[in-house]
């Protein structure tokens, strides 16, 4: 398959409260996560989850 520079499929976390969305990120960097305009908090400032970087992202409640 040929590689294509569009819109990569990325996992978000938000900057405000944590929660990990299903999110695209653009070639120029813009990160829209699937579905929603914005995470439930209200918040629409979004980090995307490198998961080739194996951390600690697992958990489920993030305080
Ligand atoms: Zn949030």
């Amino acid at each position: 398959m040929a590689y294509k520079d569009d819109v990569t499929r990325v996992l978000a976390t938000c900057e405000e409260c944590g929660s990990v969305y299903a999110a695209r990120q653009w070639p120029d960097g813009t990160v829209r996560i699937i579905g929603q305009e914005g995470c439930s908090c209200g918040a629409n400032a979004f980090e995307v989850v490198d998961d080739s970087t194996e951390d600690s992202v697992a958990g489920s409640g993030a305080e």
